[in-house]
């Protein structure tokens, strides 16, 4: 037993997160940009950058200047892109690491040159087409007045003028979670036709969309690179394609009994004492609550796993102990290991399975795993067999 495996944890898998990668890559037939922003999905970035190294991607995708500077101090040297705009203080920062700027607007772009000549450095960047997405980007309909202007400012190609070299071109599909596909092809449409009213010859662009959906669902735009996040960490964008097999998990939210007590009926447990004890029953009390990132609206709803049998979480979820019912696994004691999420046994709890009770997404689910539960890296193997 790891030092970190005492009273919850994060399993990281990183033979699923191999396994995920070689998935969308096989599936896309592109070059991979792995998404590695908020600390990979909560998974740990120095442990996925170093699985994924070998695999050869063409770089990776950040939200922030600081993600990018990190990834430079772990001695990654592909392209890191900041796929956010950058809020003028972190444009200096940015530089220095280094990072690849999506631009969004001729102001933006005029910080990047700045900060190039700054630097004496010639700074890439990536033109942010907003086809419908409508957070970030250039306007799709005005490419005849911003598209000249950033091929003034930056040339026309690798050539650098004034410290700026025009690298990329890319859009964010909003809708690619859902079947229907028009919402896509309508963005997808914005996108080409941007594209051909460039002032640069896009071939010297590496030009891209998909995230992990569209990377699956929408193969035709897989285009120069595919841009996956959470498929490669376990959750599934596209449930139910016939020729994609659902991700593997990655990661597992372990914790252990701290305390097993018989009750008589009557027994009220956690805040608001939402649970009474209809009979005698015996409860197990978790080291893990919502201050680890484990939804509180799970409270009375959600299960975990104990000795590969499912058992009720009764009463609310505290910020630092969670209680279950343990009737139906007498045999489980104080220190039994018990999981949130992923597997035991033949049972698992997914994040999707976890974001559907709590009806949100598994992203945030991910992302909100607190740094409070040190992430322990395992094997398939390990994390099957526990
Ligand atoms: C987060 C993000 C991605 C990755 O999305 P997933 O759905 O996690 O695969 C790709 N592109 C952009 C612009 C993003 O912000």
């Amino acid at each position: 037993m790891a030092i970190a495996e005492t009273r919850a944890w994060v399993e990281v898998d990183l033979d699923a997160l191999r396994a995920n990668y070689d998935t969308v890559e096989r599936a896309a037939g592109t070059a991979m940009l792995p998404m590695v922003k908020a600390d990979a999905y909560g998974v740990g970035a120095a442990g996925v950058v170093r699985t994924l190294e070998p695999r050869g991607p063409w770089g990776y995708g950040v939200a922030t200047a600081g993600e990018g500077a990190a990834l430079r101090r772990l001695g990654v040297t592909r392209p890191v892109l900041v796929l956010s705009p950058l809020p003028l203080r972190d444009v200096a920062r940015a530089a220095a690491a280094r990072l690849t700027a999506s631009v969004s607007s001729l102001d933006g772009l005029d910080a990047w040159r700045a900060a190039a000549l700054d630097a004496g450095a010639a700074l890439d960047f990536h033109v942010d087409v907003d086809t419908g997405m409508g957070r970030s980007g250039f306007d799709w309909r005005d490419v005849g007045a911003w598209g000249p202007a950033v091929a003034e400012r930056s040339g026309s190609g690798p050539d650098p003028v004034a410290g700026l070299r025009w690298t990329g071109a890319f859009t964010h599909f909003h809708s690619a979670d859902v079947r229907d596909p028009s919402a896509s092809v309508r963005q997808w449409e914005r996108f080409r036709d941007t594209l051909v009213q460039l002032p640069v010859p896009v071939e010297q662009l590496l030009v891209h969309a998909s995230a992990s959906g569209a990377a699956l669902r929408w193969r035709e735009y897989g285009l120069d690179a595919v841009r996956p996040g959470i498929f490669l960490y376990g959750g599934d964008p596209a449930p139910g394609l016939a020729d994609v097999p659902a991700p593997a998990p990655v990661v597992a939210v372990r914790s252990r009994l701290v305390l097993v007590k018989d009750v008589p009926a009557g027994s009220t447990v956690g805040y608001g004492a939402t649970h009474t004890a209809a009979g005698p029953e015996r409860w197990g009390t978790l080291g893990i609550g919502y201050g680890d990132g484990l939804p509180r609206v799970l409270g009375n709803r959600g299960e975990a796993l104990v000795r590969g049998r499912r058992v009720p979480i009764v009463g609310r979820i505290s910020m630092d102990l969670t209680t279950v019912r343990l009737d139906d696994v007498p045999e489980a004691g104080r220190d039994e290991r018990v999981t949130l999420i992923g597997r035991d046994g033949q049972e698992l709890i997914t994040i999707d399975d976890i974001a559907g009770q709590v009806g949100t997404i598994g992203y945030e689910i991910l992302t909100g795993l607190s740094p409070r539960l040190p992430r322990v890296e395992c094997s398939t193997e390990e994390s099957e067999t526990g």
